[in-house]
């Protein structure tokens, strides 16, 4: 069996996120972002999982696309920031992927761009987030022109919101305000929210949604919010216990020798490092489950290895299950003591973890998905 260490990732929790997402917005559509390998996930099992529901996937660049599209995803595919270089265009009117534009030199160079087909394009607003977006200003115009141009087919508008994950921030409805000045009178659909807007400002759900970190079922809030206690989490980190031994007060362990036994203390060693993508900065203290209880981390994480505290686990045992985060133990609860968000803690997950697919309870078919009578709020018995 080799080393332990493997993120199980659950696809009917994320099937489950996708559906509340579109619950929560009757009427909407959504796209499912699974960019930076779905967050980690893996984003060929992710499109898959959710292929006969999705209405559309999104990802950063071309290379994630084009990995999808070789992977036999048919669905609609938005480039989140459109093209780099004037020479991906003819692949994206080739591939029909949907093009987010949100700066002038886009606008040129499309202008002159010779295609085989018009491509669909997703304009974005620079509503106060300041990254990337066309200009309050400069939008009508920008929209004028690509409707003008015969490169361009559908245009959908669009902006980002900055602070949506913070309830009490103002920014959200000045952003929004922006956008609704600057795009008045356009007709088009509109896209605002992203999984914090999604879960928690109506006001920004409109005609496609953009759920990311949702669909993965960690909240994007760092307070409780009542529909993110909805979510289910789609990724387990686990490994196991691969030493233990007995240590005296004044002992140290690990690099640094960060830590200090206080008390006589039964130390586990765990095949899970950074190198795995466990976070080094995690501090001591940080939660993990030992057989469906709790203890901390002791000590610095290495590459490969970390100790954790078995003194008030007496039956824990070489060979037994260390949880990280999941199903039992929040990410955001981690992220916490890690000072960083799930963001982080699932993109950070590396190639030498294997991902193990829970696909087990609802068959990966299509045919047989649709099929199914089966609720999405409610769990399915495993039986
Ligand atoms: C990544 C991204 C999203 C998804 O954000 P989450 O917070 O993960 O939901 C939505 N829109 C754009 C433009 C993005 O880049």
């Amino acid at each position: 069996m080799g080393r332990a260490a493997s993120a199980e990732i659950d696809l009917n929790a994320i099937r489950h996120n996708y559906r509340l997402a579109k619950s929560l917005a009757p009427g909407s559509r959504a796209v499912a972002v699974i960019k930076a390998d779905a967050y980690g996930h893996g984003a060929v099992a992710v499109a898959q999982a959710l292929h006969t529901e999705a209405d559309a996937f999104a990802v950063a660049c071309i290379e994630e696309a084009l990995e999808l599209r070789e992977a036999g995803v048919s669905k609609p595919i938005l480039l989140l920031e459109g093209f780099f270089e004037t020479g991906e265009l003819d692949t994206i009117a080739r591939q029909q992927f949907w093009c987010t534009i949100h700066s002038p030199h886009q606008i040129v160079a499309l202008k002159t761009a010779k295609l085989t087909r018009p491509i669909n394009v997703w304009l974005k607003l620079d509503s106060g987030m300041h990254r990337v977006g066309i200009r309050p200003d400069d939008y009508r115009t920008a929209f004028g022109t690509l409707r003008a141009l015969p490169q361009v087919d559908q245009i959908v508008l669009m902006t980002h919101l900055a602070c949506a994950d913070d309830l009490q921030s103002p920014h959200t409805d000045t952003q929004i305000a922006c956008f609704d000045t600057a795009s008045a009178g356009l007709d088009a659909p509109v896209s605002l929210a992203n999984s914090p807007a999604t879960l928690a400002w109506p006001q920004a759900h409109r005609d496609w949604l953009r759920p990311g970190m949702m669909l993965y079922g960690a909240s994007p809030f760092s307070h409780s919010q009542p529909n993110a206690m909805r979510l289910q989490p789609a990724m387990t980190l686990r490994s196991r216990i691969i030493a233990i031994r007995d240590l005296q007060p004044g002992d140290h362990i690990g690099y640094g020798a960060a830590f200090t036994c206080t008390r006589p203390s039964r130390i586990g060693t765990v095949a899970m490092g950074y190198g795995d993508g466990y976070p080094r900065h995690a501090k001591s203290g940080t939660p993990v489950m030992v057989n469906g209880r709790r203890t901390r981390l002791v000590g610095r994480v290495s590459m490969d290895m970390l100790s954790i505290d078995l003194t008030d686990l007496p039956e824990a045992q070489v060979g037994d299950n260390v949880e990280f985060w999941g199903r039992n133990l929040p990410i955001n609860e981690i992220a916490d003591h890690c000072g960083t968000i799930p963001y982080t803690l699932v993109t950070g997950i590396s190639r030498r973890v294997p991902r193990r697919y829970d696909d087990t309870i609802v068959p990966a078919t299509s045919d047989a998905f649709d099929a199914g009578q089966r609720s999405a709020q409610q769990p399915i018995p495993l039986a």
